[in-house]
């Protein structure tokens, strides 16, 4: 096992040697520009050509054309949204979720602030949409529905091919943000009412700094990015080629495998999940038990700072995330979790264990082994810890104080 344990595969992923072995060329030899008439750069832009083939087998797209490279996640987004609002400018009014990531949450609370209506759809205890309430929010001037495919902190999957026939009844584009599925779960766009869908490369194993929007044939795209005429005109800039190449091979690396390794992670995490609830008093799952990617577990520990957590995981390896962001100095519980109405003695205890093709069994028995004893380390510092570990707890305190013991 090596000295770093590493969960936390939902913030980014290792990528893989093969990947890396796809994009030394064009990061040394074949450093030609894929706009060049000349032949040393037709040949990068013909590689490019293949990834975006890669790309659309992963995402099950009709058509490759339907692919454009981005720099990450994040600009995916922004251009699905902006393109979007301009394509209909007599439209003011975004219907999304309370639960996105920031690069959707950020931006619509932005827009929100400079003039458009959005609808903030909630979520219930278990992470879920009320498709009800979807419908209800959809109006005539709804310029777009952007809502994610699952959700970065808990896994929850939401029921995008359902909610997509219910806006797209509406004759209202449809977007997804499926940063944390693909590669987990099996996608097919050619069939699906979904009109655009991001993702990015460096959570499937490929590299950072690349992303990709898919915008369903027809769809009337107004470019973020404007200037040259890359990317058939639809995000202007020169190519990120080895990122581009490199996502390209982590897409067929994730398509070939996908059935057995999401079989095998999600394996491990449900092992991990009932071995932190057997030992851990005052655990408890956030989000809904079937309707999650398989790699994502969010548990959250009774009383306890999920980043007091990660700090004494981190002592021995363990590398997780919890779900807060610090602002100003305070460490401000998830936007998600508070959606979700997860009660306050757990709000500030969650931590997120992310899994991938490269986490193994044993691994797995580590992080078990050492989670109740950072759990029962912090309890005995806390006076309302104790009261969540009251029921008795299973971990020796001689053993807690093992904890110091840095691998
Ligand atoms: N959307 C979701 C659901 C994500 O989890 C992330 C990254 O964590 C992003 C968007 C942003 O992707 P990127 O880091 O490539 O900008």
């Amino acid at each position: 096992m090596s000295s770093v344990v590493y969960f936390d595969n939902n913030a980014t992923t290792r990528l893989a040697p093969e990947v890396l072995e796809a994009m030394h060329p064009y990061l040394t030899d074949l450093y030609g520009n894929p706009s060049s008439i000349h032949r040393f750069g037709s040949q990068v832009a013909q590689k490019i050509e293949r990834a975006r083939e890669q790309v659309a087998a992963l995402l099950g797209a009709a058509d490759p054309v339907e692919v454009i490279f981005t720099s990450c996640g994040t600009e995916s987004d922004n251009a699905a949204i902006r393109g979007m609002l301009e394509a209909r400018p007599d439209k003011r009014h975004i219907v999304t979720t309370q639960v996105e990531h920031p690069a959707v949450f950020g931006l619509c609370q932005h827009l929100e602030k400079k003039g458009y209506r959005v609808t903030w759809l909630g979520v219930d205890s278990d992470g879920m949409l009320d498709l009800g309430e979807l419908k209800e929010s959809l109006r005539d001037d709804t310029a777009l529905v952007s809502i994610m495919f699952a959700n970065n902190e808990t896994g929850v999957i939401f029921p995008v091919d359902a909610i997509g026939e219910i806006v797209r009844a509406r004759g209202i584009p449809f977007h997804v943000d499926a940063v944390q599925v693909a590669g987990k779960i099996p996608l097919s766009l050619k069939k699906s009412p979904i009109d655009l869908l991001t993702i990015s490369g460096h959570k499937f194993h490929g590299p950072k700094g690349v992303g990709a929007l898919y915008v369903r044939r027809g769809i009337t795209f107004h470019p973020l990015m404007i200037g040259g005429h890359q990317e058939r005109s639809r995000r202007a800039g020169t190519e990120n080629v080895a990122g581009i190449v490199g996502m390209g091979r982590a897409a067929e690396l994730s398509l070939e495998h996908l059935d057995e390794e999401a079989s095998r992670v999600r394996g491990l995490r449900d092992l991990l999940e009932r071995s932190l609830v057997e030992s851990c008093p005052g655990a408890r799952v956030n989000g809904h038990r079937e309707k999650r990617i398989p790699n994502t577990l969010n548990v959250s520990f009774e009383y306890l700072e999920g980043e007091a957590v990660l700090v004494l995981l981190d002592q021995y390896g363990i590398c997780a995330s919890t779900g807060s962001a610090c602002t100003a100095g305070s460490v401000e519980p998830s936007h998600v979790l508070r959606g979700m109405g997860v009660p306050p003695n757990w709000l500030q205890g969650a931590v997120r264990f992310s899994l991938s093709r490269y986490n193994t069994e044993e691994e797995v028995r580590y992080v078990a082994d050492k989670v109740p004893l950072v759990i029962e380390r912090l309890r005995g510092f806390s006076a309302l810890g104790k009261l969540a570990g009251r029921e008795g707890s299973q971990v020796d305190a001689r053993r807690a104080g093992e904890i110091g013991a840095r691998r």
